[in-house]
């Protein structure tokens, strides 16, 4: 029987989910790794793979496709780019997996663009031919998927919605070294950080937040009627409904997906969205639809299966 691999390719582990080509998930498992860049760490990721295939009745033969999804740029002929997160060497991996998995095509995939993908496969998107997945957590990534393809780009930058300009006055830097990007105000980080100035603004004590990150507790606050929070998520449906105005003006989808850790608040937060887009973009771009995506985080371990399988 024919078998597909995702791998989905953590900082200090790498998840791996066994599909059918049909896209049926099987089994998943977890393989610690630490930094990918010698054989014995290469062995740690072939010995686990094999693991999976042989607990689930199946071997290295059986498995034609094998896509694995990187926190970095990839280009169209699956180039990966500066991975700035995380320590990989992605062609020594590559050698190492083919060695033992002759039968497979491997192809690498920018996370955010997987899970576009995923949502296409299997998820909210199934049977669109465009729709754009904003990816909300720390930062803000993207896919793009139009006419039924992804599009990575010539330099592997295509679907890098955190970093479109939303605000040209910005004076503090965001991580790509450029002001005034979406990131910096609907990360996660951002609306952590637009409740805290909004907090100092209002004069009112911000709640216990665990870390920089914690929009569930600002959420939260929100539903208790939290004035400082109603300010931050505001703010930050303003800039994305801003930013996916512009986007509509050069690929105009079918939908938009929300989704990342920040897109589990999506109800809360869904139509103060959906007025800010209508109120920037063009008027025959106003019935896209926005919709929560639904794999979570085993969407990226779907699209860069579905990539491997789709090249194969
Ligand atoms: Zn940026």
């Amino acid at each position: 029987m024919d078998r597909v691999l995702g791998i989905d390719i953590g900082g200090t582990s790498i998840k791996v989910g066994l599909f059918s080509t049909e896209g049926t998930l099987d089994a998943v498992t977890k393989i610690p790794t630490g930094e990918i860049v010698s054989e014995a760490a290469f062995a740690v990721v072939t010995n686990g793979l094999k693991a999976l295939l042989r607990e689930n009745g199946g071997e290295p033969d059986d498995v034609i496709a094998i896509g694995l999804d990187v926190p970095g740029p990839v280009d169209d002929d699956g180039e990966v780019g500066m991975l700035a997160n995380i320590e990989l060497d992605p062609d020594g991996l590559k050698a190492a997996i083919l060695r033992e998995f002759p039968r497979a095509n491997l192809a690498f995939v920018n996370d955010a663009n997987a899970a576009a993908l995923g949502e296409l496969w299997q998820g909210t998107a199934k049977g669109s031919k465009s729709f754009v997945l904003i990816a909300i957590g720390t930062g803000v990534g993207g896919g793009v998927v139009a006419n039924g393809k992804l599009i990575s780009g010539a330099f592997g930058a295509g679907g890098e919605i955190g970093h479109i300009t939303v605000n040209r006055d910005e004076t503090e830097s965001c991580g790509c070294g450029r002001k005034g990007c979406l990131e910096q105000y609907a990360s996660a980080k951002g609306i952590v950080n637009g409740y805290k100035a909004a907090c100092e603004e209002l004069g009112v004590t911000p709640v216990q937040l665990d870390g920089p990150t914690d929009t569930l507790s600002i959420f939260n606050a929100h539903r208790a009627g939290d004035k400082a929070a109603k300010v931050a998520i505001d703010k930050m449906c303003d800039y994305l409904g801003y930013a996916m105005a512009q986007i509509s003006a050069v690929v105009d989808p079918q939908v938009y997906l929300i989704g990342g850790g920040v897109g589990g608040g999506f109800k809360l937060y869904s139509e103060d969205l959906r007025t800010a887009y209508r109120k920037y973009c063009l008027a025959p771009s106003a019935s896209t639809r926005i919709l929560p995506a639904s794999l979570g985080n085993d969407a990226a371990m779907y699209g860069c299966a579905f990539q491997a399988l789709s090249e194969h």
